[in-house]
């Protein structure tokens, strides 16, 4: 009898952005008429850079030809790429890392998802809240984070970050936790850590020998020069930490697939018997048994965003959704409504009026306004009573969008 993984069933049910579309199907059907602008899902509307596009043509075409032809890779990744990224990303921050501490992977989803499966079932998992839901869903599905009660999961330590604190998190208390997941700039609230801030978890990880999964997918988007890019900006995160990227929200790249993920060789994890057992090793253990690489096409594409014209072209994008944050976060105030983020990050986190909560606020934009955003109880428990706001839209779509939450929120009737 073949027996189902039962922690898979205690997984909820809905996924966020399923029921958002359900809702927003359902509208659509009622107003076949209305023009529903969405600054809700998280991806990215641009196209990608002409360098891009260019280096992907010239890898299709070596593909094409019998000297240039590749079948499988090497599982961590193309060297091209690996030492692009330490001379571009990492060195100008007087990181030095090795090529073999470098794993490109197909999007950082995956590797956030999958790089718990290195460690034992019942390491105790602390998350920021809210946060990205992979972390916890990935978790829940080994059996590692308990029942689902009042919104919550029984093993997992939440660490609020809302207005109140400023969004800067408290270590925990109590019993110490196992491995942390942190992600700067984050989604969903948008706001970032300082290095200060951010000493005091590498501290607390060494001090309690604890892993830190460190979530960088947005540091493309920092602004704030004192704002770190890399956890290894900090001393002694080598010891403690991993660090997942992303060319999706940098680059353009959520459906052309690619990033890559920072395994030290010095981090390690112990055995009940205190032995030390490399993460590094490990992760290429797994990688070599479970992921052939991601392919020829998308790594020479990743690699020409390095180049002086990629550089210059990704720059110009980002630019450009960042003008969208700007104008959203002072339209927003404008109106009243108190938000966060969007400063170094493509993300408005937005406290809903009157202390309504997350899915009313969304429901009554919806039908009010016909903007879509997303209710910020979805990324946890200390998302209710906000809203996220995305910056990935067009300048034409995203200036239309305030122009209706303004007129609506005076009370207008917009048709
Ligand atoms: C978008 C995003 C990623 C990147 O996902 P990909 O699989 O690389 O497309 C990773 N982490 C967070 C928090 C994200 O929002």
């Amino acid at each position: 009898m073949a027996l189902v993984n039962i922690h898979f069933l205690n997984l909820q049910n809905n996924y966020l952005f399923a029921d958002i579309a359900k809702k927003v199907n359902a509208f659509k059907v009622m107003h076949p008429k209305a023009d529903v602008i969405s600054l809700g899902i998280g991806d990215v509307t641009q196209p990608l850079a002409p360098a891009v596009v260019e280096a992907m043509h010239k890898a299709a075409h070596e593909m094409g030809t019998l000297k240039g032809f590749r079948g499988y890779g090497p599982e961590q990744g193309y060297d091209f790429l690996r030492e692009a990224i330490l001379k571009n990303d990492f060195l100008p921050r007087g990181i030095h890392l090795d090529v073999s501490e470098v794993f490109i992977n197909d999007g950082a989803k995956s590797d956030t998802g999958n790089f718990q499966e290195l460690l034992h079932w019942d390491n105790f998992i602390g998350v920021t809240d809210p946060i990205y839901p992979v972390y916890i869903d990935s978790n829940v599905m080994i059996g590692r984070c308990g029942n689902f009660r009042d919104g919550r999961w029984t093993n997992v330590r939440y660490l609020p970050t809302t207005a109140e604190n400023g969004f800067i998190p408290e270590l925990p208390k109590g019993r110490p936790v196992d491995v942390i997941y942190l992600c700067y700039p984050n989604n969903p609230t948008g706001t970032v850590i300082t290095k200060p801030e951010l000493r005091k978890w590498v501290n607390y990880a060494l001090k309690n020998d604890a892993l830190i999964l460190y979530d960088a997918a947005y540091q493309a988007y920092i602004r704030d020069p004192e704002i770190p890019h890399s956890i290894y900006e900090i001393r002694g995160a080598r010891k403690c930490a991993v660090e997942f990227h992303s060319f999706s929200k940098t680059a353009g790249f959520t459906g052309v697939r690619c990033g890559y993920t920072i395994v030290p060789k010095e981090v390690s994890v112990s055995t009940f018997e205190g032995e030390r057992i490399p993460l590094n090793q490990l992760w290429l253990r797994r990688q070599c048994t479970k992921f052939n690489g991601t392919s020829y096409i998308s790594q020479r594409a990743a690699e020409a965003i390095y180049s002086p014209e990629g550089k210059q072209q990704i720059k110009a994008t980002i630019d450009y959704y960042m003008e969208n944050a700007h104008r959203m976060l002072t339209r927003l105030r404008a109106i009243g409504y108190e938000c966060y983020g969007g400063e170094n990050a493509p993300y408005i986190w937005m406290r809903t009026p009157d202390g309504m909560d997350s899915w009313s606020f969304f429901e009554a934009l919806l039908y009010g306004a016909n903007v879509v955003c997303t209710p910020g109880v979805g990324f946890g428990p200390s998302g209710e009573g906000y809203v996220r706001f995305t910056a990935f839209g067009s300048h034409e779509r995203t200036a239309e969008a305030l122009d209706r939450i303004t007129r609506w929120s005076k009370g207008e009737q917009l048709v």
